[in-house]
Order: C-alpha cells, then structure tokens, then sequence
C-alpha cells in the first residue's frame, strides 16, 4: 500500500502532500494525520480496514469543506483507475467503472462510444465513486438514471457487495451514501443505451443552448459540448486560471417545500415575482436557492471576509477567491447568506458539500 505522503501517486499528491487544501477544489482545509492512495478496490478496502479511525475518504475533493484544523485521523485517497464493460446487448452495454476514475474522462468516452445516458453530466469534476453519494446531477439528467448497482465495502460488517440502484435511496442530491460512514464505494455500474443521440432534452435552458425544443434529441457530442459552453459560463468546470472555479460547486441546494411552506414563500415575495420552481412528487416544490440568495441582497461576486467571495459568474458558488482564504471564511460568509435568506424569506439553506470537521 503506498503512503500519500511519501510516495505519492498523483501530480496533485506530489504538489501538496501536506495540508489538505492541496486534494480540495476549493483550497482549504488543514492537515490530516496521516494520507494514504489506494490504487486498485483491493487497497481501498485493505486501506480503510488497516486505519485506526477515524477515516475520511477523499477523491477530487469537489464536494468536501474540510475545516483548517484538518482530519484528526487516516485519510484514503481514491486513486483506483478501470472501465470495463460486464453486460451487452443489441440496445444497451452495461459498464463497471472503479471508483477513482475521474468522472469527466468516463462521459467523454461514452460520448465518443455511442452510449447515451451521461452526456448532460459532462464537465462534472471529481470521481465517478462519488458520483452515486450524493446523485450527482445536472442539466435534467440524474446518476440515479442509469445506475444499476453499487459495489461497496460495508465498514460496519467488513463485508464486500452490490447494492442495486432500488436499494441506494437515490433523492434530489442524496442516496444512503451521504453523511454516513459506512460505505466504501469500490465500483459503479452504468447502464447505457447504444445510441448516437442524447436522451430527450428536459432542461430549457440547455434546449435555447442548442436551438431545440424541450424533448428532443441532439447528437450526443453537441449535447456534449453545449453543456461545457454553459457551464463554463458559470465557473463551473475546474480551470485553474479562473478563481470562480476554486469552489465546490453550488455550496447550497435548491430548497424543496411543501405546498404551505410554498404558498407562504410566494406571499413574501409578491413585491418580487414568484422564483423559479419546480413542482415534484407529492406536492413538493423546488425552489431556486440562487435566487432566493440574490433576492436576500447578495449579487454575484459579494465579497467576504479573507479572500472569500460569491462567484462573480453564479450566485450559488462561494468562492476562494483569493487562493489563501480559510474554510472559517467560507463559513461565515455561508451563514451570513443562510441567515439573511432565512429572515427575508422564512426558508433555510442547506449545504449541498459534505462538512468534514468543521460545521455552518
Ligand atoms: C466547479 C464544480 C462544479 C460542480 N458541479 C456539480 C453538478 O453540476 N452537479 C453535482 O451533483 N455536483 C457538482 N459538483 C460537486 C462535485 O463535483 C460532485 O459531488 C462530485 O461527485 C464529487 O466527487 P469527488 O470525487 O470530488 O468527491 P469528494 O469531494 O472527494 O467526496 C465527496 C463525499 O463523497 C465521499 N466519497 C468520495 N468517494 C467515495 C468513495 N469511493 N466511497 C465512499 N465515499 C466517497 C467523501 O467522503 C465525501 O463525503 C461540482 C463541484 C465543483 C467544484
């Protein structure tokens, strides 16, 4: 088993084997105990069963806020690297992927092999492992689609099995995986349909983009590249030159409402327009956090305190703006936004990253 921090296995390894800030997207967060890269399944499992705890799992720290005092504990590096493909058929090909396997380069090669079904997740950073914890999202498609199965280590019973997708709990950015320790994602299984188009396209503003209706089909690399274009719009595909980016993404989810908590938004924001909603199953409604935010008097590129600010690209970004910004920053201004949202409009924010030793 190699040791992060003297043999490290990565570029970014190799850069910043000390703090942890070096393995995060958002550049924050102190020193861990000790790091360890697990290469293959076989070493995440051994890695994960041989460390004292307490144990935090990291791949491309997109979606993790680690507080400055660190991880008092063994931290596992993802780093297992394999596409295969376990199950075809006329229509479809089933793919096990491993879990360290960088997200974006699994969607470009199944755009490039004719397989629909990821295409509008395109330019997502981070490891394809992570993908089912919180069911990775965007553009109107969902893992949670195409996800068969999940092979995880059980850290409760020592155990190695598949979860099928019906027992993963998937949810509007949530699964069984999320903020619970127990589960080792080892591989994940995609179900893909050979075609060279995209599924149906259901979000508007990605149909404007490609000069179709919402329901049609696009070829897949269009559907591909429309999605990169936008999203690099937004400061939400990783470029190192371009600080908007130094974040974990959308740092709030999109509140979802029941229909009285609903009306009772609408009544406090008659003198501002209804926000952008989407109604869902039993009466639950999904409301725009990024307007909720900018409505609360926070326009995009609010600065914070030490190096922090709102992404001057989109609302729901927080950014460390400066490079040298502490997660405490990032916190405060998080709550500061939180509070204001919850006193204009009576709704709360929740955090959409996994807080690890540090809270909002
Ligand atoms: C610019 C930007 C844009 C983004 N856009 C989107 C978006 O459009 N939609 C979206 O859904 N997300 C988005 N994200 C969030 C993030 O990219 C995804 O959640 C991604 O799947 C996280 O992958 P990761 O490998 O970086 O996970 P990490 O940040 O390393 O880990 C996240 C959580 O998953 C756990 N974890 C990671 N790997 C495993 C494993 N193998 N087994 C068990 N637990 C594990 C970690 O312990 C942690 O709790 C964005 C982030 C950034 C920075």
């Amino acid at each position: 088993m190699p040791d992060a921090s003297a043999q490290p296995t990565t570029d970014a390894d190799r850069a910043m084997p000390g703090p942890l800030a070096g393995h995060t997207t958002l550049r924050t967060g102190g020193p861990a105990e000790r790091i360890v890269a697990a290469g293959s399944a076989d070493e995440l499992v051994q890695a994960v069963r041989a460390a004292a705890e307490p144990v935090l799992i990291l791949a491309g720290g997109s979606n993790v806020v680690i507080g400055d005092a660190g991880f008092p504990g063994t931290v596992v590096l993802v780093r297992s690297r394999g596409v295969r493909v376990i199950a075809e058929d006329a229509s479809s090909v089933t793919v096990r992927v491993d879990a360290g396997e960088p997200w974006d380069d699994l969607v470009a090669a199944t755009v490039a092999n004719g397989w629909s079904g990821l295409e509008c997740l395109s330019g997502i950073p981070g490891s394809t492992g992570a993908t089912p914890i919180q069911n990775v999202g965007a553009y109107g498609q969902e893992v949670a689609e195409t996800i068969t199965g999940v092979e995880v280590y059980d850290r409760v019973e020592g155990t190695r099995q598949v979860i099928p997708a019906a027992d993963c709990g998937f949810a509007y950015r949530g699964s069984i995986f999320k903020y619970v320790d127990r589960w080792v994602v080892l591989s994940v299984d995609f179900r893909l349909t050979r075609s060279p188009l995209s599924g149906p396209v259901r979000y508007a503003e990605l149909a404007r983009a490609l000069n179709v209706e919402v329901g049609d089909q696009v070829p897949l690399a269009d559907a591909r590249a429309a999605v990169l274009r936008l999203r690099a719009g937004k400061g939400m595909v990783l470029d190192a030159k371009d600080p908007d980016t130094r974040s974990v993404g959308s740092f709030f989810t999109n509140p979802v409402l029941d229909r009285a908590t609903y009306e009772q938004l609408l009544e406090r924001t008659a003198d501002l327009g209804d926000p952008p909603a989407w109604p869902g199953a039993d009466g639950l409604v999904k409301v725009s956090a990024a307007w909720l935010i900018d409505k609360a008097g926070f326009a995009k590129g609010h600065p914070g305190e030490g190096g922090v600010a709102i992404s001057s690209k989109h609302t729901l970004a927080l950014t460390n703006r400066s490079g040298t910004a502490h997660t405490d920053d990032l916190l405060t201004l998080a709550r500061t936004i939180r509070d204001q949202v919850h006193a204009r409009f009576g709704v709360t924010l929740h955090p959409e990253p996994v807080l690890i030793n540090c809270t909002l």
